[in-house]
């Protein structure tokens, strides 16, 4: 049983009886690791620190193939984001990331522009003054690495070419559609096809393709109306609720609480 060493960060942890706990890390080596961490909760336990919700740091584990929990042996704590723990918003938002990967990312897939993702989105999550359009980049660019990418240049039906100047407009604005179902937007020709599409700015819709360009450290030179939040919110909340097919907690969460 060879014993494997990867960097990890914690996505899900689960209390069982006595002192155990089943975590749950994303790796850039294994993609998502379930394992078994056996006397974890006991004082006594070295580890028992270092294996907080978000964490980032080294795991050791025994590894066999086709099993469903590994057995974890050690983690060495390297960055605990202590600056997002501080802060009751951002560590909501810190804890729907993770929920967002462990709904989507299934054991043994390895991605580690996702795993860089996240933890690049933990570092900037601590200072970032819009942590809204945060979440929003790390949507985007998760949908897009995990391979459910939504199409924002052509029809999802047709695949004509749609843009803002295409845009269907009415007296008052013009707007775009977009389908959950058909994965992305449609065409004025098309719209008709999903009576449930969205209808949003043709601004939210660049916003979006702006996002999806971008790097981390240019986030904090886009800014973003209080209806491009909402439609951005809306779209891409709907978007990974079809495809993860279940409700994030989280999402619920924030969404109640954060967003009153
Ligand atoms: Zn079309």
């Amino acid at each position: 049983m060879p014993v494997q060493k990867t960097h990890a960060i914690v996505i899900r942890t689960f209390s069982l009886r006595e002192s155990h706990k089943i975590i749950t890390f994303y790796t850039p080596d294994f993609g998502k690791v379930k394992t078994m961490a056996y006397g974890v909760k006991s004082p006594k336990s070295k580890l028992s620190g270092s294996l907080e919700l978000l964490n980032h740091g080294m795991l050791l584990f025994n590894y066999r193939e086709n099993r469903d929990l590994q057995n974890l042996t050690g983690f060495e704590l390297i960055e605990g984001f202590d600056g997002i723990r501080t802060d009751f918003a951002r560590i909501t938002y810190g804890c729907y990331f993770a929920e967002l990967v462990d709904a989507i990312e299934s054991e043994g897939d390895a991605n580690p522009e996702i795993f860089d993702l996240l933890r690049r989105t933990y570092q900037f999550l601590a200072d970032t003054d819009d942590v809204p359009l945060l979440a929003r980049f790390f949507e985007i660019k998760f949908l897009d690495l995990a391979g459910y990418a939504p199409q924002l240049s052509q029809c999802a039906n047709c695949s004509s070419v749609v843009t803002a100047a295409s845009a269907k407009r009415t007296q008052s604005a013009s707007m775009m559609f977009f389908s959950v179902r058909h994965g992305g937007l449609l065409c004025e020709d098309c719209q008709h096809r999903d009576t449930s599409a969205f209808s949003i700015a043709p601004g939210s819709c660049e916003l979006l393709k702006t996002l999806r360009k971008s790097e981390l450290d240019k986030l904090s030179r886009i800014r973003a109306s209080t209806r491009n939040h909402r439609e951005l919110k809306l779209v891409l909340s709907s978007f990974i609720q079809y495809h993860t097919e279940r409700n994030l907690k989280s999402l619920k969460f924030i969404e109640s609480v954060l967003e009153m």
